[in-house]
């Protein structure tokens, strides 16, 4: 089950990864077998905004729960900013979350890397669910952008890439983002937002190998799928 939505943009980007890569492993005309919640992310963003995350846990539990009565076993959050509020979904919906941060730690230290630069929103970016998580169960260590970089990203994420809009500009901003963090040591960047991929896919040229939060998140789900 995919809560989805958030923005739409990336949540048609996994549902194909998703598909696509059930179609690699099973052949001929299989697809996934999934259901999505789909919610209206401005009534979301402005919940985020406004720090209200108990409310938006409560509307995304009642869509989980939905999503089990559809039939879902597990559940997948197609935002990296809604994994502040990972235990309360399941709680609501008494369903495992296949957690974004341990698709993409699990792919970061197969590749053996201990500092990553994180690109995420400012939720994601400056609260500590994401950090304490890749630290306490994988010893990566998180390091991000200063503030500037922090509010130009986020105004990126939100103002752009949420609506759709995929600039060259903007990719260079996003590039240069990941030079400054390969200069303070990192050794990989974290596409930590489920939209950056989108402007900068993994394996672009860039100073630090990027690992797309949204690409792992759609192998974890198909290796759990299909295991
Ligand atoms: N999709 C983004 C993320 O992965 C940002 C949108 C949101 O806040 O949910 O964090």
């Amino acid at each position: 089950g995919i809560l989805g939505g958030m923005s739409w943009e990336s949540t048609q980007h996994l549902y194909a990864l998703i598909n696509r890569g059930v179609a690699a492993r099973l052949g001929g005309l299989h697809s996934a077998r999934l259901v999505l919640h789909s919610v209206d992310f401005a009534p979301i963003a402005a919940m985020q905004s406004a720090g209200h995350w108990a409310e938006a846990a409560r509307v995304l539990g009642v869509a989980a729960t939905g999503l089990k009565s559809a039939g879902a076993e597990a559940l997948l959050i197609a935002t990296n900013t809604m994994h502040l509020v990972a235990s309360e979904i399941e709680q609501a919906a008494g369903l495992p979350v296949l957690h974004i941060v341990d698709a993409t730690a699990e792919a970061l230290r197969a590749a053996g890397v201990r500092r990553a630069g994180l690109l995420a929103t400012r939720f994601t970016m400056e609260q500590a669910f994401y950090r304490d998580r890749m630290r306490e169960r994988f010893d990566i260590e998180l390091i991000v952008p200063d503030e500037a970089s922090r509010a130009e990203l986020h105004r990126l994420i939100y103002e752009e890439l949420c609506r759709g809009r995929f600039e060259p500009a903007s990719r260079e901003v996003l590039r240069a983002q990941v030079a400054a963090l390969a200069e303070r040591g990192a050794q990989a960047a974290i596409l930590g937002c489920t939209e950056l991929g989108l402007l900068l896919p993994a394996g672009s040229a860039a100073a630090l190998p990027l690992f797309d939060s949204t690409d792992l998140q759609a192998r974890a789900a198909v290796d759990w799928m299909l295991g």
